[in-house]
């Protein structure tokens, strides 16, 4: 099998993918600040990082992915106290929400899920290191700084160059994030201040809590030791997470922190950054209200490539949310869905339900081996895609003895599990997986029909073929499929 293919952000170049220790590929994801629902931003990062991981697997790796939960920083204290709410009880409940929705995206679990609530002591330690090693100082008010100037290749990582260095470095910056204009001595400890309330912990600085950076540092250290094999999250950790981390542990260690850095970049909604107050805000509660399921989700933030931002496109001209790129991702879902069936009846597989660790086994995936081969190019996800389409319109599953069916539908499977899309299942009947608002429409159609409500029943026609259903007048009532 070929070999794994991925850009790394610090050679700028695309390099192979191999294990240090030439059996498990082990990697660290900056997971998810737990003080809110995740956005479907964010999903795109930890999708797209679940794909990385599949390939991984896929060619013939084993994984050992850890993705931490920050559960202590500036945004989880000032909102657990806004709730009244123990940052304990506060954090549990968003991870909580965080799983069911990577559940539902199709997302496998990471090895280990490390918090930093967990891990102060590891933190303590480093910093203590650090001191000790002159490339950190306390300050009169019980917080310690990392001296930027004592770590000689800081900025490798963002090519930070020596003029915004200088300019930057004057002052110091106790907040978790900042831009690269004030490239600064960051914070490790910061020393206990009235708006943290009883959200401290001793240290030999006095009562405090750690910083945002060093939390990921003490924990890659921590499950992956002084050297692993990548690192990764969105672009925008890049500066100055990411190269406050390299700065942290590689003074700590002596040693490189990770041999390849995957950045992912950001999707944006309607031609812009996400926010509340833009109202472009989506989680995957509101997609699925609006009747979206998660696998269609998933296929959206798949189809196009993790190098390049995404438009996520949820309103049109006037306006209206019409989110014509997850009505795509519903047909194509429903294509590849119908070919799959067609596949494994006559591959007699039809009842066979596949799970990831049984994919693995194959070894042939006959017409689908270019799809796979899109993915270990520098997880092209599009081209995957692509490819998958013109597999379907070379093969008739009609035309193939069971023995050929067979083969191409394991192909086939072998190529969606790398990707995690989970297809539609068909209803008995109900011409496919109709979501809960169009089900909802189409009884309220039938019932303004029976009470001869015309104009009604109309609108409401219309309405559910807007959203890539197609309803049918039946003796009984109606029938439902999408629209092809
Ligand atoms: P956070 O919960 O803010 O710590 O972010 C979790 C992950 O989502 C990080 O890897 C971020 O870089 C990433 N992220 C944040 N916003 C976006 C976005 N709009 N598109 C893609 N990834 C994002
Ligand atoms: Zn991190």
């Amino acid at each position: 099998m070929s070999a794994l293919k991925l850009f790394d952000t610090m050679s700028r170049e695309i390099r192979e993918i191999s294990p240090r220790d030439g059996k498990t590929f082990r990697f660290y994801c900056c997971g998810p600040t737990v003080y809110g629902p995740a956005h479907i931003g964010n999903f795109r990062t930890f999708v797209l990082q679940d794909v990385f991981r599949r390939v991984v697997e896929l060619s013939g790796m084993e994984a050992f992915h850890v993705r931490n939960l920050t559960d202590v920083d500036d945004k989880t204290i000032r909102d657990s106290q806004g709730e009244g709410k123990t940052l304990t009880d506060f954090t549990n409940f968003w991870r909580d929400r965080f799983h069911e929705d990577c559940g539902r995206l199709n997302l496998l679990s990471p090895h280990v899920e490390p918090s930093a609530v967990e891990h102060i002591p590891h933190q303590i330690a480093m910093i203590e290191d650090l001191v000790s090693k002159g490339n950190a100082y306390a300050s009169e008010d019980g917080s310690v700084y990392y001296k930027i100037s004592s770590f000689e290749s800081y900025g490798r990582l963002s090519r930070l160059d020596q003029r915004e260095l200088k300019e930057g470095a004057s002052g110091v910056m106790s907040d978790d994030e900042y831009d690269k204009d004030s490239a600064s001595d960051f914070v490790l400890w910061k020393g206990r201040r009235d708006e943290d309330g009883e959200n401290f912990w001793e240290s030999p600085w006095g009562q405090g809590r750690p910083g945002w950076h060093l939390e990921c540092s003490a924990m890659c250290r921590e499950y992956l030791g002084d050297t692993f094999d990548l690192h990764s999250g969105g672009v925008d950790l890049v500066f100055p997470h990411h190269e406050n981390e390299i700065a942290q542990s590689e003074a700590c260690t002596g040693h490189t922190m990770a041999d390849h850095w995957f950045h992912l970049t950001h999707l944006l909604v309607d031609g812009g950054k996400m926010s509340k107050s833009a109202n472009n805000f989506y989680t995957l509660d509101q997609l699925a209200e609006k009747g979206f399921s998660a696998a269609e989700l998933r296929y959206v933030l798949i189809s196009a490539s993790y190098r390049q931002s995404m438009n996520f496109v949820a309103r049109d001209a006037d306006g209206a949310e019409t989110f014509p790129a997850l009505l795509g991702a519903r047909q194509a879902l429903q294509k590849i869905a119908r070919f799959e069936r067609a596949l494994a009846e006559k591959a007699g597989a039809a009842d066979e339900d596949l799970e990831f660790e049984t994919v693995k086994t194959f070894e042939d995936t006959g017409a689908f081996a270019d799809a796979f081969a899109a993915l270990q190019n520098d997880l092209n996800t599009p081209d995957c895609l692509g490819q998958i389409f013109s597999a379907m319109k070379t093969i008739k599953p009609a035309e193939l003895d069971e023995g050929a069916a067979l083969r191409e539908w394991k192909g086939l499977r072998f190529v969606l599990e790398g990707l995690g899309l989970e297809l539609p299942v068909e209803e008995e009947g109900a011409g496919g997986d109709v979501p809960e608002n169009i089900r909802a429409m189409a009884e309220e159609r039938l019932a303004a029909k029976q009470a001869k409500d015309w104009a009604a029943a109309d609108r409401l026609r219309d309405e559910i073929a807007e959203a890539g259903w197609e309803l049918k007048d039946t003796k009984e009532g109606y029938d439902l499929c999408p629209k092809s």
